[in-house]
């Protein structure tokens, strides 16, 4: 069929494989252009289809040669629907590193289970018998708590007072003004179930309890900070008390690893265009007069190049980690630079729908989001036949 985008809010709903394979195929030339340096082998990635967790697994299969196992939750094509984008992207993933001789293994199921983390767990002591390194790079709206069988939703909210500031409609450019209610104490609670450390944790004990995490065996999660302009409903908010748990799991987790030599760390990482952060209201304007700020200044960053610069610069180098006073690795250094927040703060000041196209990146913005389900990527026809079941 031919595959064009059908845009339903803030997602795609449909996804295009040449596109998506492009797009890794990208990002797999970008860390093959670093060259191959001594880093980790065995590599478990919980996320590993988009954005982030899939920019980890490109950088430590194609930086360093490790085999990777990923997991993540994605709907495979039928005759008559694409599948999801995250689903085209493993794909292509695991030909390419088939095609590179590297071992490469993907589970598609829910990652907040006790099957998919026994499945994972067999899988590792079947193939690899033990992992040297697990990133956690989850994403996700809800999650089902294996015990007890309740789910919890995640919501994006602030915390203790109402919050209203601009935001914009990426697909029409205007830009208004919205309003959001403080969440409740259930919401916070939910949204720190879904959100917070606690899968992480569980993950870590189930591979621990199994014998399946090599000595010095490190562990990754990712969070954000962000500025002054998006904390009352990011860091300040709901999110904000989940990342606060996430960071705070960190530091148990690497207690927890102490005997075996283990180190559990968070990154902070840059704010870039995927399904989850386009889907936080503020965010995308933030994003926009940001990639406009940092593309003028030459310190632009998309996923692979934060992940290629996580393994390269912080977690593999001959230089102990470098870690924030609340012992985090900071890769929006280049984002939080004073001179780059004060530009973003002057823009925001004056940005409306009639000058977004001149004041932000706002083309960008778009270019990227339509780039996560694989359309107008360069050298895709996308007039051509294409078809929807790829595995
Ligand atoms: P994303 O939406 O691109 O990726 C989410 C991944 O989680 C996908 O692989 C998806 O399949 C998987 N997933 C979701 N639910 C699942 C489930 N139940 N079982 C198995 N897999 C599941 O998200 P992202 O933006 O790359 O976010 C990853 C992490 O990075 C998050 O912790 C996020 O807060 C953090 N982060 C994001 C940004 C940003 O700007 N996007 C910035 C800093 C930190």
């Amino acid at each position: 069929m031919i595959i064009q985008p059908k845009i339903r809010g803030f997602i795609c709903t449909t996804a295009h494989p040449t596109g998506c394979a492009k797009n890794v195929t990208d990002q797999i030339e970008y860390v093959k252009s670093k060259g191959k340096k001594e880093g980790p082998k065995k590599v478990l990635v919980i996320g590993a289809s988009t954005g982030y967790g899939l920019a980890s697994r490109i950088a430590a299969a194609f930086g360093y040669g490790a085999a990777t196992i990923g997991v993540f939750f994605e709907k495979p094509g039928t005759a008559n629907h694409t599948a999801t984008a995250g689903w085209y992207n493993s794909v292509a993933f695991m030909r390419e590193a088939v095609q590179a001789g590297l071992y490469a293994k993907s589970i598609n199921g829910d990652a907040f289970s006790d099957q998919i983390k026994n499945e994972t767990i067999e899988l590792i002591k079947k193939d690899l018998g033990t992992v040297d390194l697990v990133v956690y790079s989850l994403a996700s709206p809800r999650r089902t708590h294996p015990k007890t069988g309740e789910t919890f939703s995640s919501v994006i909210k602030p915390v203790g007072k109402p919050f209203q500031n601009k935001s914009v409609n990426f697909h029409t450019g205007e830009v208004t003004q919205v309003s959001l209610d403080p969440a409740t104490d259930e919401e916070i609670r939910q949204t720190v179930q879904v959100m917070g450390g606690e899968d992480w944790e569980w993950w870590m004990r189930a591979l621990r309890e199994a014998n399946v995490l090599a000595d010095g065996v490190n562990t990754v999660a990712y969070s954000y900070i962000g500025p002054e302009l998006t904390k009352a409903v990011y860091r300040d908010g709901t999110i904000g008390r989940a990342k606060d748990h996430l960071e705070a799991t960190a530091g148990q987790l690497t207690d927890y690893l102490q005997p075996i030599g283990g180190h559990a760390y968070v990154s902070v990482n840059k704010a870039v265009v995927t399904q989850s952060s386009s889907a936080i209201p503020v965010v995308p304007l933030y994003i926009s007069l940001l990639f406009k700020v940092m593309k003028e200044k030459g310190t632009h960053e998309g996923c692979i190049e934060q992940m290629h610069r996580l393994f390269d610069d912080k977690l593999y180098t001959w230089r102990d980690t470098e870690l924030d006073d609340q012992g985090r690795i900071r890769l929006d250094d280049l984002e939080m630079r004073d001179d780059v927040q004060d530009e973003v703060s002057k823009l925001w000041a004056t940005v409306t729908s009639d000058n977004l196209a001149s004041l932000s990146d706002i083309e960008g913005y778009r270019e990227e989001f339509m780039k996560l389900f694989g359309f107008g990527l360069q050298g895709v026809d996308y007039e051509a036949e294409a078809d929807p079941i790829m595995e």
